[in-house]
């Protein structure tokens, strides 16, 4: 099955203890794609300008990813510009151009209306309901969110999440949208809002899923170097839905394995600055860690 997102495709300029890198490619709904397409077609749906790089739209292509809902309109395509503290889970967001994204209305082409795996990456959640209003019978349906929206738009959020089965935020969306600062409270209070399943991102701590009957945590990757953390959380979210996308497996072990795809994915967009690594892995590489990783929690293997 092919996967649907909407979400921003922006130019990135990032700077971190380990250096900087000016205009990236970036925007959650290219991380989430990308991502998702080492596992399945993915129909990307976004706005860029006139000054997206041909290059680039080969690039996305080339990865089997529909551009027949991306939209080029006259301007320039959205920027962001974000610095990281030493810990590197902080960061300062520097500039913010919104250009042709700030008066974006997703329009899904006919081709894209039966789509099944559908993700919401974060956008104003006005937006993320006309997608939904938009498509015929969507089962499985993920949603991101940030800060700005939960204070800003909390009342289009909430009757949003009456739509999504599966929320994934971080902790401290978490905390801001359910009001409770510890992350299984929070967990609750959220379910209790409408998404069947919520997947709690913390990090470098790793991922921990919580449904009305179930708890399941994973850890990051660990890794002896971070150099770029812009992306994490769609590039898992990325590997998360193309991996439920391609097992159409929603049993609790298709959903503890797509978590570890997704963890997976995550620990490697982190390596380099950017979209950098996601542009040069391998299915064998992805495989092999995957392996490394379920070895990592292992006891009655041993
Ligand atoms: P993350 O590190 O998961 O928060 O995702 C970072 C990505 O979100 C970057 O590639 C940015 O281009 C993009 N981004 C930053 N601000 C916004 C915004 N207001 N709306 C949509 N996307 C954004």
């Amino acid at each position: 099955m092919s996967i649907l997102v909407v979400g921003s495709v922006f130019f990135d300029s990032i700077e971190t203890p380990h250096g900087k890198v000016d205009r990236a490619l970036g925007g959650a709904a290219t991380y989430f794609s990308v991502a998702a397409s080492f596992f399945t077609t993915v129909k990307m749906v976004a706005t860029v300008g006139e000054d997206f790089p041909r290059d680039e739209v080969e690039f996305l292509s080339k990865r089997g990813i529909d551009l027949s809902g991306l939209q080029r309109r006259s301007g320039l395509t959205g920027s962001w510009a974000g610095r990281y503290h030493e810990d590197m889970n902080q960061r300062d967001t520097l500039d913010l151009q919104l250009n042709v994204f700030a008066d974006f209305q997703p329009q899904l082409p006919a081709t894209h209306r039966d789509a099944q795996y559908v993700f919401l990456a974060n956008i104003d959640p006005h937006l993320q309901a006309m997608v939904l209003d938009q498509l015929a019978a969507p089962g499985v349906v993920g949603c991101d969110t940030m800060n700005h929206w939960i204070t800003e738009s909390r009342g289009a959020l909430e009757q949003l999440l009456g739509r999504v089965g599966i929320l994934i935020i971080n902790d401290e969306e978490a905390r801001l949208l359910s009001g409770e600062r510890n992350v299984v409270k929070a967990a609750r209070r959220l379910l209790a809002m409408g998404p069947k399943r919520v997947l709690i991102k913390r990090g470098e701590y790793g991922v921990i899923q919580f449904s009305p009957d179930s708890v399941f945590a994973v850890p990051a990757f660990p890794l002896e170097e971070v150099f770029d953390p812009t992306g994490a959380g769609d590039t898992f979210a990325g590997g998360f839905m193309g991996e439920l996308a391609r097992s159409g497996d929603m049993s609790e072990r298709g959903l503890r394995r797509a978590i570890v795809y997704g963890s997976v994915l995550a620990s490697f967009v982190v390596e380099d600055f950017g979209m950098g690594r996601l542009r040069t892995l391998t299915q064998e590489a992805i495989e092999h860690r995957y392996r490394q990783f379920v070895s990592l929690t292992d006891i009655d293997g041993v």
